[in-house]
């Protein structure tokens, strides 16, 4: 590890938000949550911004401004990816006054019996999209974000391909069953972030495990991954040690924390101890 000192964010990166997920390490709030925020060809955002996530946003050194989020994207409803959308929307709309922003949510999250963006908050938004699997989402200066379908337990969710000319294309993979298009559809991206709640596969549960990330890893093999959403890992006391050692051959694989960033240039990843003073809060991987 190298001590950064006067961290700035690189030019295209990922930083963490929250890296907990599911229900027990998010009440525990055993790690943060909240979802990350990426800023890449010049538009910045949020995905899955759940419990704490605009909280940490405000408090993110060096600084991040929701307020200068070009779009809020859901990955799925689950409460553990979605609570904070609402205020993240205003935040976006500058409190409802400005039409500006864009808003990408399955149909189930907007709509039918339980929506979790709140009708009032749709109304603020000038442009909302629902994806649909393979159909690229145009998020602004020349970003796409091409949905993949997963399964997740009855709800509609999607991973995306994000691309956009002259950089790295890099994905996001949710909440899902492993699916076995997913090697061929991540094909092209560098980087990959992956939800890996479990250690070793359920095959009753639609959460990829992290067994079946370095499986799917190791046929994608893209330059860098991070694991992320750690729910069991967290909450019991022998899934930490399955948070280390997780390199395939040519894949250079870590688990998340709290406040990483990723450059999605150059991939290297850089934690960020919160304790510290801001000047040396980061270290290189
Ligand atoms: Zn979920």
């Amino acid at each position: 590890m190298t001590k950064i000192e006067n961290f700035s964010y690189p030019e295209n990166f990922i930083k963490y938000l929250g890296t907990s997920g599911g229900r027990f390490s998010m009440i525990r709030q055993v790690r943060s949550t909240g979802g990350l925020w990426f800023r890449y060809g010049g538009i910045q955002g949020v995905i899955d911004p759940g419990p704490g996530s605009l909280a940490h946003i405000c408090a993110a050194r060096p600084e991040l401004a929701a307020d200068e989020a070009d779009f809020v994207l859901l990955t799925h409803k689950h409460l553990d990816h979605s609570t904070d959308a609402n205020v993240l929307i205003e935040c976006m709309t500058h409190g409802g006054f400005d039409e500006r922003g864009l808003l990408v949510a399955p149909r189930d999250a907007l709509a039918g019996d339980d929506p979790v963006i709140l009708k009032y908050s749709q109304k603020r938004v000038p442009r909302i999209v629902s994806p649909a699997d393979g159909q690229p989402v145009g998020l602004g200066r020349g970003v796409t974000a091409e949905p993949v379908a997963h399964v997740h337990h009855g709800v509609e969710c999607f991973g995306y391909i994000f691309r956009r000319e002259g950089l790295n294309d890099w994905g996001i993979i949710s909440d899902s069953r492993l699916m076995p298009y997913f090697a061929e559809r991540y094909q092209s991206c560098r980087f990959l972030s992956l939800n890996a709640t479990f250690p070793n596969a359920k095959s009753r549960l639609d959460h990829m495990s992290i067994e079946e990330a370095r499986q799917l890893l190791t046929e994608l093999h893209p330059q860098a991954a991070v694991l992320t959403h750690l729910g069991a890992m967290l909450t019991s006391p022998e899934g930490e040690h399955f948070l280390t050692g997780l390199d395939t051959k040519e894949t250079h694989i870590v688990a998340a924390e709290d406040g990483m960033v990723v450059d999605l240039d150059s991939l290297a990843i850089y934690r960020e101890r919160r304790g510290e003073p801001a000047a040396v809060r980061y270290e290189k991987e």
